[in-house]
């Protein structure tokens, strides 16, 4: 490719911004869900794509693999130790990229609320788009926070990934409290002396 101008890129941009109504819903329409399932959550979401509820007509599916994925499911509770595995995963999804948080557990700590083990205000690690209330919400609620999510992406609402990139410094800041700096090098290392 050549080498491209200021000009170029400016009207490459506007270019683009022209058509972000377009992509905004055809991302809302389409919306594939990384199949990570945490807390008492995992056994309510299968329900959710099957013949009873069968959110598949809102052109969502699970999706096994996070580079193929834009939309995070977080289904209840959270460990420090899932938490670890939440962020690296959540750092693979490529932008943009969306979160929905279900239950009570996730938003202040639910029945958990004073366990030593449990993470009571989750958006303070990754960011959170739509917290659905309930412990456990029933699939209406779940359904209801859905559409939410769509209409929030259409309306470009929906920035959790951009509050990620720009405030990054922070939700590190955060991270490395809770785990000790260097805990993905660490975490990495872990199991070497095991092998
Ligand atoms: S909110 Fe209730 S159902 Fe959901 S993970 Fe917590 S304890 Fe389980």
């Amino acid at each position: 490719m050549g080498e491209r101008n200021d000009d170029f890129i400016t009207y490459e941009l506007q270019e683009f911004k022209l058509f972000e109504p377009l992509f905004r819903w055809a991302r809302k329409k389409s919306l594939w869900i990384v199949a990570f399932c945490t807390g008492c959550g995992g056994i309510e979401m299968p329900p959710l794509f099957t013949a009873r509820y069968d959110i598949e007509r809102f052109g969502m599916m699970p999706n096994p693999s996070p580079r193929m994925a834009d939309l995070f499911l977080i289904t209840g509770y959270v460990t420090p130790k899932t938490l670890k595995r939440i962020i690296i995963t959540y750092e693979m999804i490529p932008d943009p990229k969306y979160i929905i948080a279900h239950g009570s557990c996730p938003i202040n700590g639910g029945v958990y609320w004073d366990s030593y083990n449990v993470v009571k205000q989750l958006d303070k690690y990754i960011p959170i788009d739509v917290a659905i209330a309930g412990c456990m919400p029933r699939p209406e609620a779940v359904m209801d926070g859905i559409q939410e999510i769509m209409r929030k992406i259409e309306s470009g609402e929906a920035d959790g990934w951009k509050r990620y990139r720009e405030n990054y410094e922070w939700y590190r800041k955060n991270q490395d409290e809770l785990f000790g700096e260097g805990w993905r090098e660490r975490d990495a290392r872990r199991w070497l002396a095991w092998i």
